[in-house]
């Protein structure tokens, strides 16, 4: 049964930023079948479900391009820990480990991070794990889309910028091509496609030439996208230039033929023009995340990735899945780094966050409004104090908007959340069971560890 949205405004978010006013789009067998005034639409679907849209808009659904889903277990501890940005380097990201979870309680981890995306207007997730089949049922039953990328790495007891050196585990390569292929047999074109498994390699300083040309292969032979994290942190760079006579980690990757257009390059922060090059050649994705950028006080150039042939998309990172914070810290970390308060556009935040992110993913029909393209889409509600007067949608939604105006999530035609109830999921459940395993995770870390400092107004287990 087809389904007509009417009496709305119509955000494209497609190449040419069309808005549609007092507008309809219908949908049909998973697609948008068309956009225009509302009498006509309504006229050409006479038995399609009326879903009134006054007082809303529709825009495409965010892809985000770079999440760790668990990682909200980490929420409120991590945000203020990253590394120095000069030496001396420790390796790691955070001072301090994660503490253990089991697979059941990871998942429901998972879920918390899949609700808070739904709920701020995410359609597509590319989620880089480890041991991703141990949570991708409850993934797919999220309705979200998404590409599962399981990561491999062969760097033994060290983590990302550890300036010790380099000891190769042909276990640990082993292990993670055995996970690889196990997750491709199951769950590659799993619920009618909208779950796809690509393939990640963790970062440059964790992986040998050797388990990035078998990943490169496998890629290919799989026919899939493949992740890195790149150019993270400066202490990435100074642990490749110490393990590979020198080079820079993009220079790295791009000697091993690693480089190419179906690359997410997670981060691409700390990084020299001439990688930036490399990057654009190759014409990768970047993965701007923005909010942890920001957080870490460091920050890609985005300018010049794009200028030199980068698809920029958007990701969130760690401990946060909201892409409306990350469109917006975007805008604003760009604009101060450039020193030029109209640049990037609004228009070109929302791209980036959306279009950009589908096809960075390989689905390039998704991400903007038209007719044919995959329905993955919100609606947000434009009655809002901080949104009225309502005159650019893009830019006041850009600048003011909050997850919290996303009142509805279409992915493939189906509703993941409708009128703010999210409906794959049971919310109230998943809320209060993800705080207490990770409250009683992290309680039982610091017992167990007295040499780890807890941090400031830490509150006690349930
Ligand atoms: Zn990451």
């Amino acid at each position: 049964m087809a389904t007509v949205i009417h009496g709305t405004t119509v955000v494209t978010a497609g190449p040419d930023d069309a808005v549609h006013h007092d507008a309809a789009i219908a949908i049909e067998g998973g697609r948008i079948a068309a956009i225009g005034p509302s009498r006509e639409i309504r006229a050409r679907f006479p038995d399609a479900e009326a879903v009134d849209g006054r007082d809303r808009a529709v825009l495409p659904g965010f892809a985000n391009v770079h999440t760790h889903l668990g990682l909200t277990l980490a929420r409120g501890v991590y945000e203020d820990l990253s590394p120095p940005h000069k030496p001396p380097f420790c390796g790691g990201l955070a001072p301090i480990p994660l503490p253990k979870l089991s697979a059941e309680e990871n998942a429901v981890m998972c879920q918390l991070g899949a609700l808070e995306a739904i709920r701020s207007g995410t359609t597509l997730v590319l989620e880089d794990g480890v041991d991703i089949a141990s949570y991708a049922p409850q993934m797919a039953a999220t309705g979200l889309r998404m590409v599962l990328a399981e990561r491999a790495w062969d760097r033994a007891g060290a983590g990302i910028g550890d300036p010790a050196p380099f000891e190769v585990s042909e276990r640990l390569a082993d292990e993670g091509f055995e996970r690889i292929a196990r997750l491709h047999a199951t769950w590659h074109g799993a619920a009618e496609g909208r779950i796809t498994v690509g393939v990640a390699a963790w970062a440059p300083d964790m992986c040998s030439p050797a388990l990035l040309r078998r990943l490169r292969d496998l890629q290919q032979k799989l026919d899939t996208l493949c992740t890195i994290h790149l150019n993270q942190i400066w202490g990435e760079v100074a642990a490749v230039q110490a393990q590979r006579d020198g080079m820079l980690p993009t220079e790295y990757l791009a000697s091993l033929d690693f480089l190419h257009d179906r690359l997410v390059a997670a981060h691409c922060r700390c990084m020299a023009h001439r990688e930036e090059k490399l990057l654009g050649r190759a014409r990768t994705s970047v993965a701007f995340n923005s909010a942890i950028a920001a957080r870490r006080g460091l920050s890609p150039r985005i300018s010049a990735l794009e200028a030199e042939g980068c698809n920029i998309a958007m990701g969130s990172d760690n401990m946060a899945e909201d892409m409306v914070e990350v469109m917006r810290t975007g805008l604003f970390m760009e604009r101060i780094r450039r020193e030029d308060g109209r640049n990037p556009t609004p228009e070109q935040a929302l791209g980036w966050a959306t279009r950009n992110g589908y096809r960075a993913c390989g689905v390039p029909d998704g991400g903007w409004l038209a007719p044919g393209n995959r329905a993955d889409l919100i609606m947000i509600r434009t009655d809002r104090p901080h949104l009225v007067p309502l005159m650019r949608l893009v830019s006041t939604f850009v600048h003011q908007g909050q997850a919290a105006d996303v009142e509805a999530v279409m992915v493939d035609g189906s509703w993941v959340m409708r009128d703010g109830v999210v409906r794959t999921m049971d919310e109230a459940a998943i809320v209060r069971d993800a705080d207490r395993i990770a409250r009683r995770a992290w309680a039982r870390l610091f017992a167990e560890r007295p040499d780890i400092e807890v941090p400031p107004g830490f509150a006690p287990a349930p």
